[in-house]
């Protein structure tokens, strides 16, 4: 018999348990429904990679497909071309961060290093602390180690440190394996943990023993407000990931680690079972897009462009929205947090926002077994023009006043 003829699914029974629990990204889902014309999309935080100049792409590619094609064609090593690091050094220095090529390690986006951090520390139970709420991507690596995530709230300032030296006063020294953090314009949040609460978390981290594992996609677009600088900059301990997909382009598919030389060697470990290297392909690329092309003038433009539309969708959201409602106000970044009165449910109200034409992404996926926020949302400013997201928040007000007990 043909395998055409098998209509049962002879692996429905086999699937591990681990994977059993873990849930489908509700944003990867809605891609499928967003890419319809009449819907604007404020769920999926997409850079707006039609402002890469063509000619600094074509030239970048080009040096990977004619001079350096001999080792961009090739296997590489596990922990990536030394001059790819080198180029993320220098990177790092940009922001107050000293570190040599030995220190970093190059993988396929910060998603690949948060799957790598997973697969080597976490052991099925273990805990692990994170902003509440955080980003999905982070919660669906770690889920498939099957860890116990505890979520911190935060404020205006970033994780509430209070809050989080309650919980391991609680579970006590030694308890949590790490925490997992996004200092800058945090994602979901759009929150900025102040340069105070940075210092008081390294301080728990030593008291309590953890290792602190800092995302920052979104450091350099900053929006206003002077730069903070990173945990890493503050302690060498730090495990930093860096990407270049919200600076350059996230169809690269390329990031970076930069944590002590054992830490990087748990990994290298593991990676070499996920995928053997990264593209040696991407990271030639990588390195003539930041060498030879005026990157640092199309940064530039993403920050004024996306500012621009914070900006719009901020304003939009004063005139629209009911009094009900409340928001973040990032600095930077790609995201507004929403929070609707306890009642509301953003999971079932999408269904209505869709026919309305509007997306965005419901809360509950921030938290992890969908334990909370399921009357909050997160809204994307990065893709869409303001005219547009003006649109989208007036389609979006008009869903919740329905939704309202008045
Ligand atoms: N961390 C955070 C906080 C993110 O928002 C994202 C992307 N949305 C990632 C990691 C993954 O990024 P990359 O494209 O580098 O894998």
């Amino acid at each position: 018999m043909s395998s055409a003829h098998i209509i049962f699914d002879q692996t429905a029974d086999k699937v591990a348990n681990r994977v059993n629990k873990m849930r489908t990204s509700a944003v990867r889902d809605l891609f499928a429904a967003a890419s319809r014309s009449d819907i604007i999309s404020l769920s999926g935080g997409m850079p707006d990679v039609s402002l890469l100049p063509p000619s600094a792409i074509k030239k970048a590619m080009k040096a990977a497909a004619e001079d350096d094609r001999a080792v961009a064609l090739q296997y590489g090593s596990t922990d990536g071309r030394v001059e790819t690091k080198r180029v993320f050094c220098d990177l790092m220095r940009d922001v107050g961060v000293r570190c040599k090529p030995e220190e970093v390690m190059i993988t396929s986006g910060a998603q690949e290093a948060l799957d790598l951090i997973a697969k080597a520390f976490i052991d099925p139970g273990d805990i692990i602390l994170a902003e509440g709420p955080t980003y999905l991507g982070a919660l669906q690596a770690f889920s498939a180690y099957e860890p116990d995530v505890r979520c911190i709230p935060f404020d205006r300032e970033g994780m509430r440190m209070d809050l989080l030296e309650a919980e391991l006063e609680k579970i006590g020294k030694g308890a949590a394996k790490f925490l997992y953090t996004i200092p800058n314009f945090q994602n979901p949040g759009g929150v900025t943990m102040s340069p105070a609460r940075r210092q008081r978390l390294l301080e728990l981290a030593e008291e309590y023993d953890f290792f602190v594992v800092e995302d920052d996609p979104y450091g350099r677009l900053r929006y206003d407000g002077g730069h903070v600088k990173p945990l890493k900059a503050l302690n060498d301990q730090v495990v930093y990931l860096g990407t270049v997909s919200k600076v350059f382009a996230p169809g690269l598919r390329t990031g970076w680690v930069v944590a002590p030389k054992s830490f990087l060697s748990k990994l290298n470990l593991v990676k070499q079972g996920t995928d053997l290297c990264g593209s040696a392909f991407n990271q030639v690329v990588v390195e003539h897009y930041f060498t030879d092309t005026p990157w640092q003038k199309t940064l530039q433009k993403f920050v004024e462009t996306y500012k621009t539309r914070r900006d719009a969708m901020l304003a939009a959201l004063e005139k629209h929205f009911p009094p009900e409602a409340t928001w973040t106000h990032p600095e930077g970044g790609f995201f507004v947090w929403v929070t609707l009165p306890e009642y509301v449910d953003t999971g079932s109200m999408l269904s209505v926002a869709l026919e309305k034409g509007v997306t965005y992404t419901p809360g509950d996926g921030f938290f992890p077994g969908a334990s909370a926020g399921q009357n909050c949302m997160r809204l994307a400013f990065c893709f869409e023009d303001p005219d547009n997201l003006e649109e989208a928040i007036r389609r979006l007000a008009a869903v919740i006043e329905d939704q309202l007990e008045l």
